[in-house]
């Protein structure tokens, strides 16, 4: 059967011919809640996945990134692309794939995955990128004609024999004498003479530093042999996560800087995070150091840094120029090409996690990324988290060790000392134990060092007895319970047990049961009192507000302007300083009193890394740990550094009431100014919710948060639980969307959570 020409179409071309198949971008537009929107590409426009773009929407211009190409419609009803910004991708297939992973996993929008992904600078073109004007010879004047240019124009002639003379590659405009010379530099260039060019200039985030290059240590036994593991999996393209298990002062940062360095002599890329930044000053100058001779090799990303460094950093890895990025977090995004290393410092750290939207685990995703990379990956700490210690048991990581200190040092002799029997001495207020001041006036009067450490997690009112140690805890989480003033009763946030308020101790009828707590700056005052000669500096986050406060603060206690230092978790990390002999903890179990199934597994933690800290120099160290709860387990194993024992321990508790790592936990919370809008949004919610989940999942009555108020909000959630995170993701946001609450409260769902305040 023979077909009729089909009919002409007004551009006179025919309907039903071949090129009638248009291309279109899928477009996720800027700031529309996850709008998506298809438009047509230009022809001679080359769009790729991953590229932002301009497009119209109604009638103005605004922004969005390619998700997709897709075959469009044969009609011509699509609206074009305006404009390619940029000629490339700004993000990698593997990176759209893994904000598009993420962006389900934890249900958040995929905007924002994409907004951790590509800097705010970066896709605003908002940099303020410092140029500077830079002119070039592009070739010699003749004799004749230099004679010529002086007579007429002798300052345009001066210029040309400057840059003549000077054998370099060119000059700034500046070194011509700025402004005035830019009128004959111009005349020139429009001869042919000079090009004149706007040149960046780069800004270095650790500008101001300079770095002495270091050489790579003599590798120990143990060292060797994770280098050789984790190099052996390079080889074979293995993303099978290596968990490298080595006690503080084992020595991992060498292994790390040596496995790097073979990877990046390999053309590939590696990626390094580490906590939060300001915490580690010290390992970001060892790597700076290490990698000194190659500058500008490694890349600093962080979110102290000011938007024309970020833009800067950003785009020296993007060019290829950078093959080292470092940062917390949201480096695991760095656009590293060819990435072949992965490795995630202290890895047990909560700072992995973020908390705000979206709620991702910076450590979990670097995994995936790994994976989707074919990427080798490290995952390092003394004191790994049990998700990553129960991976390893199971096979899913491979576990390498590192039991002995690099130096052959030994670890610190700890001591727990028992405050329920300390003296109730008035001058001291109960903060500091009499072996503990005898302790400090001994390293005071040898001139070493000491820290101390204030444990000070949460605001949440555990109630715990200072005479017997006695804790308050839930029948059924065996976790602590919370005081709750309005309704004066004591409440299990994990599955909403409520009990009263007992008048005395249950255990030893004491009727000082209500735990106060206390801060640094109370016992910087206790401190001085004890101690008016010793020079005393203090560390939280009051003090740290300040730029730079931490590394000068470090800076001095590492050249002994500092004799004791007094801080919070943030000095428990990470830190190196020979010259302290002294540890005490002031009182460990406040991290335990919090409603939380990671309190004991963070108090351990805490107080294995900070216990690290001491004796690294020529003399043993000391620690000293003050606690009510001194048989707790958390306390116990942390003496020994008995980082197994303590797994085994709390696995066995974790699995018993399945907690994490053997379920997963989420958070919902719903905030509002208004109380009782809070109260019954997630009254309602937690209704849908109880129809519609799976009968796996376990879900808390909605109640007030620990943190019931906070920023003028009233704060309201419950806790869910269920075998498998994808089973909460979905159903929790339908619901969400369902209930569309209006401005005036907000709901939150953190999948996976850790903060239970
Ligand atoms: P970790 O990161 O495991 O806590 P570090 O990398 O900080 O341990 O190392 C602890 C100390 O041991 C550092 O001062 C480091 O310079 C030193 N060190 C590491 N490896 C060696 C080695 N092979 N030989 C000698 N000293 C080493
Ligand atoms: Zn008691
Ligand atoms: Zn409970």
């Amino acid at each position: 059967m023979s077909m009729s020409a089909p009919p002409p179409t007004a551009d006179g071309g025919h309907l039903f011919d071949a090129p009638s198949v248009l291309l279109a971008a899928r477009v996720l537009v800027d700031g529309l809640n996850d709008m998506i929107l298809d438009y047509a590409v230009p022809p001679g426009m080359h769009v790729q996945r991953g590229c932002r773009v301009e497009v119209p929407l109604r009638s103005r211009q605004t922004t969005g990134t390619v998700l997709a190409l897709v075959d469009g419609p044969h009609d011509y009803t699509l609206k074009p692309l305006l404009r390619l910004i940029g000629e490339e991708p700004v993000v990698s297939p593997v990176l759209m794939d893994l904000a598009e992973w993420a962006a389900s996993y934890y249900a958040a929008p995929v905007e924002q995955m994409l907004r951790c992904i590509v800097p705010e600078p970066v896709r605003s073109e908002r940099h303020d990128e410092k140029t500077k004007k830079f002119v070039r010879l592009l070739r010699r004047p003749t004799d004749d004609e230099l004679n010529k240019i002086n007579a007429r124009a002798p300052r345009r002639a001066a210029i040309l024999r400057y840059l003549m003379e000077s054998q370099g590659e060119g000059e700034y405009l500046s070194s011509l004498g700025g402004t005035p010379a830019l009128a004959p530099c111009r005349a020139l260039a429009e001869q042919g003479l000079l090009s004149l060019e706007e040149r960046a200039v780069h800004r270095d985030p650790a500008g101001e530093e300079t770095f002495a290059p270091s050489v790579p240590l003599q590798l120990n036994d143990d060292q060797q042999r994770a280098l050789d593991i984790i190099l052996h999996a390079y080889h074979n393209g293995d993303s099978k996560p290596i968990l490298l298990q080595g006690v503080t002062g084992s020595g991992k940062t060498e292994v790390y800087l040596q496995a790097a360095a073979q990877v990046m002599a390999q053309g590939k890329g590696v990626l390094i995070l580490v906590p939060e930044i300001s915490l580690t000053p010290q390992t970001m100058a060892r790597f700076k150091s290490r990698f000194a001779e190659q500058p500008g090799a490694v890349a600093i990303l962080h979110s102290a840094m000011s938007d024309g460094e970020r833009f800067d950093e950003w785009h020296s890895i993007h060019r290829g120029r950078a093959r080292i990025a470092i940062g917390p977090r949201s480096a695991l995004f760095a656009p590293v090409s060819n990435l072949g290393l992965i490795i995630v410092d202290e890895e047990h750290d909560a700072s992995y996690k973020q908390e705000n939207s979206p709620r991702y685990h910076g450590r979990d995703l670097a995994v995936l990324r790994a994976r989707m990379e074919g990427a080798t990956i490290v995952l390092g700490s003394a004191t790994p988290s049990l998700e990553s210690i129960l991976n390893a048991r199971r096979g899913k990581y491979r576990l390498v060790r590192m039991d002995k200190r690099a130096d052959n040092r030994r670890l610190p002799l700890t001591r727990v000392l028992d405050m329920r029997s300390e003296p109730k001495d008035k001058r001291y207020l109960g903060i500091l134990s009499e072996r503990l001041r005898c302790a400090l006036e001994e390293r005071l009067h040898k001139g070493e060092q000491a820290i101390l450490l204030l444990n000070r997690r949460g605001f949440a009112r555990a109630l715990q007895c200072p005479d017997c140690g006695y804790v308050v805890v839930c029948e059924h989480c065996a976790l602590p319970l919370t005081y709750h003033l309005p309704e004066n009763r004591l409440v299990c946030h994990i599955c909403g047990y409520r009990a009263v308020v007992p008048a005395c101790c249950p255990e030893c009828g004491s009727k000082n049961i209500l735990l106060e707590g206390y801060g640094t700056q109370k016992v910087e005052t206790v401190l001085t009192r004890c101690f008016p000669e010793a020079r005393i500096r203090r560390v939280d986050a009051d003090v740290t507000i300040r730029k730079n406060a931490l590394r000068d603060i470090l800076a001095d206690f590492r050249a002994h302007r500092i004799d004791i230092l007094l801080g919070t978790q943030m000095i428990s990390k990470g830190l190196d300083f020979p010259g302290v002999t002294l540890v005490g903890v002031l009182n460990a179990d406040l991290g335990l009193c919090v409603p939380d199934p990671r309190a004991a597994e963070r108090t351990f933690q805490l107080l294995t890394q900070v216990a690290g800290r001491a004796g690294r120099g020529e003399v043993d160290g000391e620690v000293i740990i003050q606690t009510y709860s001194p048989q707790a387990a958390a306390i116990q194993f942390a003496r020994r550094h008995d980082t197994d024992g303590f797994a085994d321990n709390e696995l066995g508790l974790r699995e018993k009431f399945a907690f994490p790592p053997f379920s997963h936990l989420a958070v919902l919370t719903v905030r509002s100014e208004q109380e009782d809008m809070a109260s019954f949004a997630l009254a309602t919610l937690h209704k849908r919710l109880l129809a519609v989940l799976p009968p796996e999942v376990e879900m808390s009555d909605p109640l007030p948060a620990p943190l019931s108020k906070a920023y003028g909000q009233f704060r309201y959630q419950c806790v869910l639980k269920a075998p498998r995170a994808r089973l909460l993701a979905d159903a929790v946001s339908a619901e969400i969307t369902r209930l569309s609450p209006g401005d005036s409260v907000i709901v939150t769902l953190d999948i996976d959570a850790y903060n239970f305040m």
